[in-house]
């Protein structure tokens, strides 16, 4: 399994950073991917990979609620971050117009800058959106021949929502929302809209805890090693069996960030 979703760079990592990436393991996390929200973060996350490179990639850009934060020159920092090996996305970026914790036009700004950034350096894009569907839309169509893979992460909307991601060819990120039995619902319906071979998992950890861990774990802080739960989820949902997820999104997950170098059976 690949988690394409971990904010590994979260102060709630600090502690027990080492067990959580050995209970990943343990879990039978094969790779995964560092979410990250800004450039401190990026260049901290770079830092983690080349400590565990076969086990660890990681995106750089900025989230939309850091908007308003951003330097002057912070698009040449970004694209300089960006070309490290280790990084294998821009994102995790997008438009946030739930809470606002950035001005929604300097959200629009900063998230033009990165889609512009990513076209140049033909990186795929780790999005995030909530409550901006059409504008984020907008934003994006001009650049869905222009790169090489859009994967829309932690998807919440509808249906015609949904089917406007598929047939702009972007690839959907499934967390634990899915598993929350109140707000989950409507994504628990949809899910098997999706083709296989657009599909891809992630925990978002540490937040979204699945709701389905039996028992429920004592700390609120969700982790990869719980990246399992969502896939016997999605099984459910999907009716497709366990082993057959796991298959086609590592697979899918391998092709969007360009893994290759995991290929052939390797374990550790
Ligand atoms: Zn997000």
């Amino acid at each position: 399994m690949i988690d394409i979703g971990v904010n590994l760079t979260n102060s709630r990592f600090a502690k027990d950073y080492d067990d959580v990436l050995k209970r990943a393991k343990l879990a039978g996390i094969q790779h995964l991917l560092i979410t990250a929200p800004d450039l401190a973060n990026t260049q901290q996350a770079i830092e983690l990979c080349q400590n565990d490179s076969r086990f660890l990639s990681c995106t750089a850009g900025v989230h939309p609620h850091d908007a308003d934060n951003v330097s002057q020159d912070y698009i040449a920092l970004l694209s300089q971050l960006a070309q490290h090996s280790s990084v294998k996305a821009i994102g995790e970026c997008g438009l946030d117009f739930n809470r606002n914790f950035s001005t929604p036009e300097n959200q629009l700004a900063v998230f033009k800058a990165q889609l512009s950034l990513a076209a140049q350096l033909n990186k795929p894009l780790f999005l995030h959106q909530r409550e901006a569907f059409d504008v984020w839309f907008e934003c994006l169509t001009p650049y869905f021949d222009k790169i090489p893979a859009m994967v829309s992460h932690c998807f919440t909307g509808d249906k015609k929502q949904l089917m406007c991601c598929l047939d702009a060819g972007m690839y959907i990120g499934i967390t634990g929302w899915l598993c929350d039995p109140r707000r989950g619902v409507e994504l628990q319906e949809l899910v098997k809209y999706i083709p296989l071979d657009r599909l891809l998992i992630e925990t978002d950890a540490p937040y979204l805890t699945p709701k389905n861990i039996k028992p429920k774990p004592k700390s609120s802080r969700n982790e990869p090693c719980y990246l399992s739960y969502i896939v016997v989820k999605l099984a459910e949902k999907m009716r497709y069996s366990v082993d057959e997820l796991i298959m086609q999104t590592t697979l899918n997950a391998q092709q969007v960030f360009n893994l290759k170098q995991l290929k052939g059976g390797e374990n550790d």
